[in-house]
């Protein structure tokens, strides 16, 4: 039995006071929500704050992104996963797709991040997803897989334990157009395969994967009722406490 994953990925919104007042007020809508995990990433400055806000609940906070770096040095800008866990985060998303696009984020240095994270003791949220035109000319699957095994290159089934994997199309984040349950869970079949053909069934039976990409309180059942959907990884619609609450609270 897979244990789903709520997971809110605030991306680069909220000052302090609006990530501590969101925390709060999400705190009492999902405390009977045993069925699931129930993750938020709100920006690395508002980490300390909202986690210790939120210490003795069932939310668990995540870091958005984390240094290649373990250790400490002259890495201007850089955050390890170890400062991540310092400040109270259990869990660091790595690779999201606005990452691969825009910062330069590769399969490789993803590799090296959640190589990192796995080192600090913090479970990393592994992200991958294909582009439109890659869905188009039929390559959704091998892009997904070739994400998936450069990223998670080298890791042992103990590792690979620890690690969520995001299915995120990238033509459904931030779109409003989500993937249908068929073509998500399609892909979700897919990896599970590609990962009992690295490791192993149980391996591959065991872990935990989400579908990102505007998915709403009206949308996540029918996900969720997917045999290989473990969970979300939620945008837009984890900004607000309620909307990100009917989600967790899915059934
Ligand atoms: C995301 O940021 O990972 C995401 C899936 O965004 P949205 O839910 O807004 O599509």
């Amino acid at each position: 039995m897979r244990k789903p994953v709520i997971a809110g990925n605030w991306k680069m919104y909220k000052l302090l006071d609006e990530a501590v007042q969101t925390a709060l007020a999400l705190k009492p809508l999902v405390a009977n929500a045993n069925h699931c995990d129930v993750i938020i990433a709100p920006v690395f400055t508002a980490l300390k704050t909202v986690a210790d806000r939120l210490e003795g609940s069932n939310l668990r906070v995540s870091g958005q992104d984390c240094s290649t770096q373990s250790d400490f040095g002259a890495h201007t800008g850089e955050v390890t996963a170890g400062m991540l866990k310092d400040v109270g985060c259990q869990y660091v998303i790595i690779a999201h797709s606005e990452r691969r696009q825009f910062y330069a984020e590769t399969d490789e240095s993803a590799n090296r991040k959640v190589r990192a994270a796995l080192v600090a003791g913090i479970r990393p949220i592994y992200c991958i997803g294909e582009l439109l035109s890659e869905r188009e000319a039929g390559r959704a699957e091998s892009v997904v897989e070739t994400q998936l095994n450069g990223g998670l290159q080298g890791l042992t089934p103990a590792d690979m334990e620890r690690i969520i994997i995001a299915y995120e199309p990238v033509w459904a984040i931030g779109t409003g157009k989500t993937a249908t349950p068929e073509q998500a869970q399609e892909m979700h079949a897919h990896i599970r395969r590609t990962i009992v053909s690295a490791h192993d069934a149980v391996t591959a039976d065991g872990m935990r994967i989400l579908y990102g990409g505007s998915v709403k309180p009206d949308n996540i059942a029918t996900l969720m009722s997917q045999e290989d959907v473990d969970g979300a990884l939620v945008g837009g619609a984890s900004l607000v406490a309620q909307d990100f609450a009917r989600i967790v609270n899915y059934r």
